[in-house]
């Protein structure tokens, strides 16, 4: 079994100005929630084959029927919504191929997308029913590429690329250089991944442990542009990261962690370019040459891009996030992740800090999130709240286990993370020892 999901996705074209139908997905939707996208889905086990389930997605999200039908549409598509009544097989020429995409790791859902393209047949509108998606609408390419270029469209990373492959060509010719483009795109190691003006993500193997494998680099700037964070110690991942970072001006490490810096130096010595870091990082970093230190407060003016650089200590000393207010964006390094809780261990992070700057980045303004670990999310303040709430009911069956008499900390591992891994455990047990660290500072111990 392929260890991706197949799934369609349809670029519905308006033949008379060339529109393009876009649907905004449900905030509370696990893959790409809150983003703007072109509809589609997951191939359901009744697909015939990966074309019915682009007509059978478009039809359901956007009752726009690429075939016919005796019954009356509408009376259809909640017949097929209920499943109980199927999408007429359509005529094969009334969806071209126009290439596939496979999501990149960062994500732990990971799709192989074939796309298609649609005209859509006269008489027929375009509506989406609120559901899994909220809303839907017609763009003129070069308006959707403008608005997410001021903010005020969030769209996702493979529909701001697609976007920009066919802004000037005659909807006629989508699908045929989409599929070119496509498969050129699958064979870069690093595929363009934007998910704001300014902000390409570049995700690479760092060794982490599972599900955290994976890091998230961000080059961020439109001017002037910084690496955010150089993880791999690899050298063939280290490879990819220095193709992709030339020209940028200097490398942010958000904290000292092996996975963030494991290709600084590299990058330092080879890009010419300068590393800098929080001052209590850089002294965890003993061998890698830190050029500047910066420090809550300070804002970095990368063109139209403005980041205000906070110190968020706890997780690890020295730790940064940064906030960008135009577009509200947060890049909150390993404060937060969406595939994991992260490691608070009593050596260099500290429970009760971390959970103040939890606080602090919660009061911020933001609209989309952006962790080391996992795909960036739209829901970060619901995330940040879960975050919290998960600490709090860890420091209460802490606290309910040592009154029930467990003293050791393997013992009291065992009782709160029941049926882990050794190398679980083991984490587990700096987990504990910082939350005994804060109840004994607390005086609650
Ligand atoms: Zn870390």
């Amino acid at each position: 079994m392929s260890e991706f999901a197949l799934a369609a996705s349809v670029l519905l074209a308006r033949p008379s100005d060339d529109a393009i139908f876009l649907v905004h997905r449900s905030a509370s939707l696990r893959f790409m929630g809150g983003f703007v996208a072109l509809p589609g889905g997951k191939v359901d086990p009744a697909d015939t084959d990966i074309r019915y389930c682009a007509a059978r997605e478009l039809f359901e999200e956007t009752g726009v029927l690429l075939g016919n039908t005796t019954v009356n549409p509408s009376d259809l598509r909640r017949a097929v919504l209920a499943g109980q009544a199927k999408v007429p097989d359509i005529a094969e020429e009334l969806l071209q191929p126009a290439g596939r995409l496979i999501t990149p790791p960062f994500s732990p859902m990971r799709f192989d997308t074939s796309f298609f393209v649609a005209l859509l047949p006269p008489g027929q509108i375009a509506e989406v029913w609120p559901g899994e998606l909220d809303s839907g609408e017609w763009w003129h390419i070069r308006d959707a590429l403008n608005a997410w270029k001021r903010g005020e469209l969030l769209l996702s990373p493979p529909t701001y690329s697609i976007l920009e492959l066919i802004s000037d060509h005659r909807s006629h010719d989508w699908a045929g250089l989409l599929q070119r483009e496509l498969d050129l795109v699958a064979t870069r190691r690093v595929p363009p991944i934007w998910f704001s003006p300014g902000v390409r993500m570049i995700p690479l193997d760092c060794a982490g442990l599972p599900p955290t494998q994976f890091m998230n680099s961000f080059i961020v700037g439109t001017g002037p542009r910084i690496l955010f964070d150089a993880g791999p110690a690899d050298p063939g991942e280290q490879e990819a990261l220095l193709e992709e970072a030339a020209g940028v001006q200097g490398v942010i490490l958000t904290h000292h962690h092996p996975d963030h810096v494991g290709a600084a130096q590299r990058v330092r010595d080879e890009l010419g370019i300068p590393v800098w870091s929080h001052f209590d990082a850089a002294g965890r970093l003993p061998g890698l040459t830190i050029d500047r230190f910066i420090d809550d407060g300070t804002i970095l003016s990368l063109g139209e891009l403005e980041l205000h650089v906070l110190h968020t200590p706890g997780h690890a000393a020295g730790h940064l996030a940064f906030w960008e207010p135009k577009h509200r964006l947060l890049f909150a390094s390993d404060l937060v992740s969406t595939v994991s809780s992260l490691i608070i261990a009593p050596d260099d992070g500290d429970l009760a800090t971390y959970i103040a700057s939890l606080h602090r980045i919660q009061e911020l303004p933001v609209r989309l999130l952006l962790p080391s670990h996992g795909p960036p999310t739209t829901r970060g303040h619901a995330l940040i709240n879960r975050t919290l709430e998960h600490r709090a009911r860890r420091e209460e069956q802490l606290l309910v286990a040592l009154a029930a008499g467990k003293r050791d900390i393997r013992e009291l591992a065992l009782e709160l993370y029941r049926g882990s891994t050794e190398e679980t455990l083991r984490l587990a047990e700096l987990q504990i020892e910082s939350g005994l660290i804060k109840l004994r500072r607390e005086g609650r111990l």
